[in-house]
């Protein structure tokens, strides 16, 4: 059977059809110690501008599988929100062995979060950490609503601190947008934070240019990550 090497993307008419390379490389050793942390920045930039512009790579899942099975070489580490609306991967145009990607609700860190960073950048080589905050986020508005309900109400607690601190005179509730919209951002600029301050292992590798730190937002209705 012919191996299948490129797929069709687009039909703009009845008589024309678009090929796209199906890609089955996988990151090696020598690719992730050669990137820079800005190299790996303008690669995570330029995937957010093909998803955004529904321009996805195309790639062979079953040969990447295959391949990766061996060992793993991402350039980056992405924590998120569990949020169902942000496909961490797409994303960025990321696919198999790309970018390891912690997730929980409110993107903030705590000890397990932070070895698993740690677990990224300095036992694999991992040089970017892009905490990833989004518009519209439940676990946002329910800090902000000051919300108890089970475990969640401990885990909202990682998140309260930011609310207090953020700097708003007007309707300080989750009905406001806006202010919806300072804490998401302050929340995602405090974790950036707390990790400088509660992995040593990170804060060195910052300030030695071996990783950089960055955060962003992920707009809902546009797939464009605003870069802080
Ligand atoms: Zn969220």
């Amino acid at each position: 059977m012919k191996k299948i090497d490129k797929v069709i993307v687009q039909g703009d008419n009845d008589d024309t059809i678009t090929l796209k390379p199906l890609i089955e490389h996988i990151l090696t050793a020598e690719e992730q110690a050669q990137l820079t942390p800005e190299e790996v920045i303008n690669s995570l930039k330029e995937g957010n501008q093909r998803y955004a512009t529904n321009d996805l790579t195309a790639r062979d899942h079953t040969e990447q599988i295959r391949k990766a099975a061996n060992g793993q070489f991402p350039k980056a580490v992405v924590l998120s929100c569990v949020d169902s609306r942000v496909p961490v991967e797409d994303v960025f145009d990321k696919g198999i062995g790309d970018v390891f990607v912690a997730r929980v609700a409110g993107n903030f860190v705590n000890e397990d979060i932070l070895g698993s960073m740690e677990f990224g950048c300095k036992v694999s080589g991992a040089k970017v950490i892009l905490v990833l905050g989004h518009e519209h986020c439940g676990a946002v508005k329910a800090a902000i609503g000051d919300v108890k309900l089970g475990n969640i109400t401990a885990m909202l607690e990682k998140i309260t601190p930011v609310v207090a601190q953020t700097d708003y005179k007007g309707n300080r509730t989750a009905d406001n947008p806006e202010f919806v919209h300072m804490v998401c951002i302050n929340n995602v600029l405090a974790t950036m934070n707390q990790i400088r301050e509660k992995s040593p292992i990170l804060e060195e590798m910052e300030k030695k240019g071996e990783i950089n730190i960055i955060g962003g937002v992920y707009d809902m209705d546009t797939g464009l990550v605003d870069f802080l």
